[in-house]
């Protein structure tokens, strides 16, 4: 028999315990609704995924830039090694909601495969790979699924049974104009000038009041700029017309400079289009960050980034 006395005191730890209990899980989920508030207010991020160019490097992937918008991300282009980078990231898959291609140079498509099929079997799941990009890219959407026709048959038929539908394509042959509106997310293909590359965009994003621009590939051009406008963040390829002198002959060197931009003229560019942030990647060459710095500087004013694989910069 349990004594009155201690019954009570029993009963009452027993209240105080259920009340800690409560309080402890009340605690618990006030902090996850805290998180996920921060997350989904986190705003419109911008993470390097790979700041390279053709030429292999293992500090720099190829050319891939994701807006992070928390809740959904989206990927603007796959070069090589963009799944080994993101996989260095908090990103996730089943989040990912498109990706754009801003031309078909193989350093800005040679990770697209691997995107892919990953992204499938790891969080897109059901869900196809919704695929923007200039004309040439239904054919490159095609090649792809007959490159991993059979691995598809394995994963989806005998082995993994994962759902069929994740392992398609929803492919969108872009021209210039808005390309995806969501009534939340607004992105809008513009003309670049990466002759004789044909077509080429860039892409503004416009989300929660912030508008992120990336260039892809281009000469410095009136249109850029005009689409450069007054955003948040510019993401610009850069070089640094030396190396090129130093690596190719004349000949190439003039061709590889007349469709691209340099430092001094990216920030030139940031500059006339008013920009807060200059982002400067697709560095050629990826060691050289305070000339980088330098040359932009002498028409930027504002607030400079070189690039590195997996900084994250927030548009505020
Ligand atoms: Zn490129
Ligand atoms: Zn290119």
């Amino acid at each position: 028999m349990v004594p009155d006395r201690l019954r009570r005191a029993h009963n009452v730890d027993g209240r105080r315990q259920a009340a800690g209990g409560r309080r402890g899980i009340r605690v618990i989920v006030l902090v996850c609704c805290l998180l996920s508030a921060v997350r989904c207010l986190a705003g419109v991020a911008v993470v390097l995924i790979g700041t390279g160019f053709p030429r292999p490097d293992p500090s720099h992937a190829g050319a891939c830039t994701v807006v992070d918008l928390g809740h959904e991300w989206f990927v603007v282009d796959s070069g090589r090694g963009a799944t080994m980078r993101i996989a260095a990231t908090t990103l996730d898959y089943a989040k990912m909601r498109a990706v754009f291609l801003t031309h078909l140079h193989s350093d800005h498509t040679a990770g697209l495969p691997d995107l892919f099929d990953t992204s499938w079997q790891f969080g897109r799941q059901s869900r196809p790979l919704a695929l923007y990009g200039p004309r040439g890219t239904r054919k490159l959407a095609r090649a792809l699924l007959e490159f991993f026709a059979d691995d598809i048959h394995y994963r989806r038929d005998l082995l993994e049974k994962h759902p069929g539908a994740g392992a398609t394509i929803d492919l969108h042959e872009v021209s210039e104009g808005v390309v995806f509106d969501d009534g939340k997310v607004k992105v809008t293909a513009f003309a670049e000038d990466h002759k004789p590359v044909v077509p080429a965009f860039g892409y503004r994003f416009e989300s929660e009041g912030k508008v992120v621009v990336i260039s892809g590939d281009t000469r410095p051009n009136d249109n850029l700029l005009r689409h450069a406008k007054g955003a948040d963040v510019l993401v610009m390829e850069a070089y640094l017309p030396e190396y090129f002198d130093r690596i190719d002959s004349a000949e190439v060197a003039a061709r590889l400079k007349s469709y691209h931009t340099t430092a001094d003229e990216a920030g030139e560019i940031a500059a006339r289009a008013g920009v807060k942030t200059l982002v400067l990647t697709h560095l050629i060459p990826g060691n050289d960050n305070e000339t980088f710095r330098a040359r932009a500087a002498k028409a930027f004013k504002g607030r400079i980034v070189v690039g590195q694989d997996l900084l994250r910069i927030t548009a505020d």
